[in-house]
């Protein structure tokens, strides 16, 4: 039986009427026939027909041999799309405030989750309550007055029978001052902290209460939603109940998962679920449900982790049906470099470029991921594959997360590809002027053939020639939009670039699984030879004294060294302050040793300077914040201390640490520690003390800390989940790739749906 495939018909505007498809193209059988190909490229030659046409009808074609096409218009159901201003108080105003926080018709209402709850269902004693716990108390005003302190505040106290508490506002009006009156009976919720005079709450939410209402009282816990400028909590919550009541009434939140897959997952029904997680009864076990790991949740981060992998598939499979450029030539190009290269490939990395270098040569755009640890020489396939591309003249894009790893590159690129006559392009957000418009020039005429740089590469205003093979260093800083956007400008419509994404990166398989289900994956699980590992010591601040040793030494044996100050502190400024007054220590108490320092705000062109003369020999120590993280490669370099250990990530460790190791000499890395350390603590430093292999430290990163932020992606926005989390759901990605190949294949219908649900704001990740 053939798979029916639904398409959307918007997507497809002129063809809809024009099935079926043409005899000559009809029967045409499995796999890729160029000769069919060439038929339709001249079926369309003639005529002005535009190359959009052309793609849709290759599409087309190629769908209905394999599949049932049918059309659908998703038609809107019930919830689903119905408008916000349909509720009560929600004005144009409102609306736009409620889509900054990617809410836009009823159903996104229901699906925006609390972050937290409050208990409101029990008051405390005021003398029960303590420091750090936030409660809801009542009690009786007995004062209230301005209190002159450093700021102006007001200060109110209220007591009941166990005790007496202090209410301070520091922004206040005569009105509120007024109405705090002596004697009034007031309820409030807020967290206490330590005050002059006993225990105080700033700013609590409070409400005056008379004997009519005293018995009133919450019966479920209080939902604290994501919430965003001008908009207050007590108002997302009344606009949020609405939605609830419309979809009790009605009944009509849509069940998008087939039965087989909620039987088999046990899971509870979506709209009780949607009801249990807005107002969870007061009884439930909160550290579950903070945990995320309540049947509710899960029911839900199932949902999502589906419709995120369906979309993954779909962008996939959306890839698939476009062509690509055919790069076959090359061979001597590729042979002479290789030649030219001081060391001889290890066999991963030939394996590598063997499969890369197929994908190539064939029309079918390659999404591939090479993932291979700090140090196994990833760039040097990236420049094979380049020499391919270049070779078969198409033009090549490498993109870099960062400045200095772009810069990098261009030194590593440029010394490689100079002899070979070729001659490698720049651009940045900071390249400007002159510069800057004849290296856009250059890229658009096509005398550059390869060009490396940041983000800066898919502006608007960059336009290649003939696009060929995009590499991207370090996926995890990219989003797939990002990837997508760099593709589309090609120059050359019928055809898509290939996309070659390198990570060091180590995930664990599951995870891998699911974050890069559109791509094909190739690891280089071998080091160059001749490395010696990196000896990992633990040490306490406090023998600070033993490090400056072992940097003198390492010095005066004519190595060099990195010093990591990483994020202590929550702004990069401060961070750029603490790294400015370690360098400025280390002067002092290492005199003779030339110290550079790197960080975030320094001028690019200071940055590569710096770079420049550690790279030379020139600096001897390297003081830095993490911009040194990813991808720098200085071989000469041989001990790293990172300072605040216990505070990184593991994944960030190693990266660390992967910047030394690279030479023949024994490399040193110092995690140093601010004690105490927690248990859980000491047990992460001993992983990475005890072993050197990525894949290993990322597993065990992810048993240590369970929940938790393993693939770092929650600061870029690559994967950002609302009830989800990837390492901690990490359970239930076996089951999600299952069932959503099941989806896929007998309810196709519902695949839409499901995205447009849970990723409806970022469908231009699915539109590509
Ligand atoms: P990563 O995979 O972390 O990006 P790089 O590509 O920066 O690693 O390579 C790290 C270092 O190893 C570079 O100095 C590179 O020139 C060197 N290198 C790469 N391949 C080999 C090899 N086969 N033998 C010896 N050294 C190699
Ligand atoms: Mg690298």
């Amino acid at each position: 039986m053939r798979k029916v495939l639904w398409l959307k018909a918007e997507n497809f505007p002129p063809l809809c009427n024009a099935f079926p498809v043409p005899p000559p193209f009809a029967d045409r059988p499995r796999g890729r026939a160029p000769k069919w190909k060439n038929a339709l490229f001249e079926r369309h030659r003639g005529q002005d027909a535009c190359y959009e046409q052309l793609i849709l009808d290759t599409i087309l074609v190629i769908y209905t041999a394999r599949y049932d096409v049918k059309m659908v218009d998703p038609a809107p159901t019930s919830l689903d799309r119905t408008a916000l201003t349909q509720l009560k108080g929600v004005g144009p105003g409102l609306e736009s405030r409620l889509r900054n926080l990617g809410i836009h018709d009823v159903q996104d209402l229901l699906f925006h989750l609390p972050m937290r709850y409050q208990d409101r269902t029990r008051i405390t004693p005021i003398g029960r309550a303590r420091l750090g716990m936030e409660v809801l108390v009542e009690g009786e005003i007995a004062s209230c007055q301005i209190a002159f302190g450093r700021k102006r505040s007001l200060v109110c106290s209220v007591v009941d029978s166990s005790g007496v508490i202090s209410l301070r506002f520091y922004h206040f009006s005569a009105a509120q001052k007024n109405a705090l009156q002596v004697g009034l009976r007031i309820r409030c919720y807020g967290e206490p902290r330590r005050g002059r005079n006993g225990l105080e709450i700033y700013h609590p939410e409070y409400q005056f209460i008379t004997a009519v209402e005293a018995d009133v009282i919450k019966e479920h816990l209080t939902p604290v939603y994501p919430a965003t400028e001008g908009l207050q909590q007590a108002r997302l919550r009344a606009i949020i109940d609405q939605a609830l009541t419309r979809m009790r009434r009605r009944d009509s939140v849509r069940e998008l998962l087939p039965a087989e897959v909620r039987t088999s997952l046990g899971s509870m029904k979506l709209a009780d679920a949607i009801e249990f997680l807005h107002h969870p009864p007061s009884d439930v076990s909160l550290e579950q449900l903070l945990n995320g790991r309540h049947p509710a949740q899960q029911r839900l981060a199932v949902e999502e982790l589906l419709s995120h992998r369906l979309c993954m598939r779909k962008i996939r499979e959306a890839s698939d049906i476009h062509l690509a450029p055919a790069m076959k030539a090359g061979r001597d190009l590729v042979r002479q470099f290789i030649t030219s290269l001081p060391f001889q490939l290890t066999g991963a990395q030939k394996a590598a470029c063997k499969q890369i270098g197929a994908d190539l040569a064939i029309d079918r755009p390659m999404l591939r991921l090479l993932q291979g640890d700090v140090g196994s020489g990833k760039t040097v396939v990236a420049a094979i594959a380049s020499l391919q591309a270049i070779a078969a003249e198409y033009q090549v894009a490498v993109m870099a997360p960062t400045e200095i790893l772009a810069e990098q590159h261009l030194i590593t690129f440029s010394q490689w590809f100079h002899p070979l006559g070729i001659e490698v392009g720049w651009l940045s957000g900071k390249l400007k002027g002159k510069k800057r418009d004849s290296q856009l020039a250059e890229i658009e005429n096509g005398t550059c053939r390869i060009v490396v740089g940041t983000h800066a590469l898919f502006q608007k205003e960059v336009a290649f020639m003939k696009l060929g093979l995009i590499v991207i260093d370090e996926q995890h800083r990219f989003g797939v939009h990002q990837r997508m956007a760099l593709r589309d400008k090609s120059g050359v419509e019928t055809r898509k670039p290939h996309q070659l994404v390198m990570t060091a990166t180590p995930i664990p398989r599951t995870l891998a699984m699911t974050a890069y289900a559109d791509l094909d994956c190739t690891i280089i699980n071998e080091l160059p030879p001749g490395r010696t590992p990196v000896k990992t010591a633990v040490i306490p601040e406090e023998r600070r004294g033993e490090i400056i040793e072992a940097i003198k030494n390492a010095c005066a044996d004519g190595s060099q060294a990195y010093w990591v100050c990483p994020l202590i502190e929550e702004s990069e400024a401060l961070q750029c302050q603490a790294a400015e007054v370690t360098a400025q220590t280390l002067t002092g108490q290492l005199p003779g040793i030339r110290v550079g320092l790197i960080h975030g705000r320094m001028k690019p062109a200071q940055k590569t300077d710096v770079m420049m003369r550690f790279k030379q020999g020139e600096i001897q120590l390297l003081v830095a914040t993490t911009v040194i993280e990813v991808g720098v490669d200085v071989p000469n370099a041989s001990v790293m201390v990172i300072e605040n250990a216990e505070r990184l990530g593991l994944a960030q460790l190693h990266q660390l640490r992967g910047r030394v190791g690279r030479g023949a000499v024994a490399s040193h890395c110092m995690l140093v520690y601010k004690g105490p350390l927690s248990q859980t603590g000491k047990k992460r430093l001993a992983v990475m003390r005890n072993s050197n292999d990525g894949f290993y430290i990322a597993e065990q990163d992810l048993e240590i800390r369970g929940p938790g932020q393993v693939l770092g992606t929650q600061q870029t926005g690559l994967m950002t989940f609302r009830v989800a989390d990837i390492a901690r759901d990490a359970d239930l990605l076996e089951d999600v790739r299952k069932h959503s190949e099941l989806i896929r294949r007998d309810h196709p219908e519902l695949v839409e749906p499901l995205i447009d649900r849970w990723l409806g704001d970022r469908e231009h990740y699915a539109n590509v």
